[in-house]
């Protein structure tokens, strides 16, 4: 049978991406009085997509390399952006410098302050910068691997092409008024919101951490609620020593790192540490967050630091990269 998972705990993926997902879009293409109760699901099942595509590029959910690469592309569509993105942007980059010189997505790249404007801004200054590995992938893959530049640009195609579509099914069903709302809350919303929440769960797990230290170098969320919604992205920690580790097990990975990590540094609710950093910490400067070690921009061997990006390369396989790590 195609399309079963490597592992069990993966049919529940397959639940909130194949039947959930495309699910509560039908329902409020069928239905458009129903779009303001219904597009609060489809925001969380375009999140839960972005989610699930960082799982799924760390660890492929299926044994088929087809399967794999149909899966990419179908939460591509949700998701709103090529997930293939993540293997130069997170994978490549992000989990070698962790934070520090040479990651595209530094939280630090302006100020260190940390409050809700910089905090929900991230995203446009995170996306810039990313865009450059983004582009050194696709040239590289150009240059040297022709089939993962074809499955990038098919990605593209499908990724575009299938909200394009939707746009189109939405008009074609309800005319031009209803069809355009539709679309927007139903498909594009979500999208959009995925994109700048997924950039802002990458802010708040590294921002103020220390990534020199052994086991400070990440934020958690370890509540049993915000893991269950997120597949267990909230376990960072625990996700940064062991990429290769699958979503299923990170709980048990985090137990194991718990005793030797700050304990501010394991939050348990997400939404509890939103509220009490971007609203009450305005009036209670205590309450937010304060930067823990030396500071990302100051490594232990003294050298000097560059804002660039590293380089990336357009491998196919090993997207699980090493911690990159200064001798202290
Ligand atoms: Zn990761």
């Amino acid at each position: 049978m195609p399309f079963r998972p490597k592992i069990a705990a993966d049919y529940r993926t397959m639940l909130w991406t194949m039947v959930f997902t495309p699910g509560f879009v039908a329902a409020q293409y069928a239905r458009p009085d129903w779009v303001p109760y219904l597009t609060w699901f489809s925001i969380y099942f375009a999140i839960a997509c972005g989610v699930i595509a960082h799982n799924h590029n760390h660890r492929p959910t299926f044994a088929k390399k087809w399967e794999n690469g149909f899966f990419s592309n179908w939460i591509s569509i949700f998701y709103g952006y090529p997930v293939f993105a993540w293997v130069p942007t997170h994978n490549l980059n992000h989990h070698k410098y962790v934070n520090t010189p040479g990651d595209a997505t530094i939280t630090w790249r302006f100020t260190n302050s940390h409050n809700a404007f910089v905090a929900f801004t991230y995203f446009f200054v995170s996306a810039y910068y990313q865009a450059t590995p983004i582009k050194q992938y696709i040239s590289k893959a150009k240059q040297t691997n022709p089939s993962l530049y074809r499955r990038i640009i098919r990605q593209y195609v499908i990724c575009f092409g299938g909200q394009a579509l939707a746009l189109v099914i939405a008009l074609a069903l309800h005319g031009f008024k209803t069809g355009v709302y539709v679309w927007f809350f139903a498909m594009g919303l979500p999208a959009m919101i995925s994109l700048w929440t997924l950039m802002l769960f990458n802010y708040d797990q590294h921002v103020h951490t220390d990534p020199w230290s052994e086991h400070d170098h990440s934020r958690s969320f370890v509540g049993k609620l915000t893991n269950f919604l997120v597949f267990n992205n909230g376990y960072h920690a625990a996700h940064h020593e062991k990429p290769s580790a699958h979503w299923s097990t990170l709980a048990e990975e985090n137990a194991k790192i718990a005793p030797f990590i700050n304990p501010v540094l394991q939050q348990k609710s997400l939404a509890w540490y939103w509220f009490k950093q971007y609203v009450l910490a305005l009036f209670i400067p205590s309450l937010g967050t304060k930067q823990i070690g030396r500071g990302p921009w100051n490594p232990p061997d003294g050298k000097k630091v560059s804002l660039d990006t590293a380089d990336v390369e357009a491998e196919e396989s090993g997207t699980n990269a090493e911690r990159f790590r200064v001798p202290a």
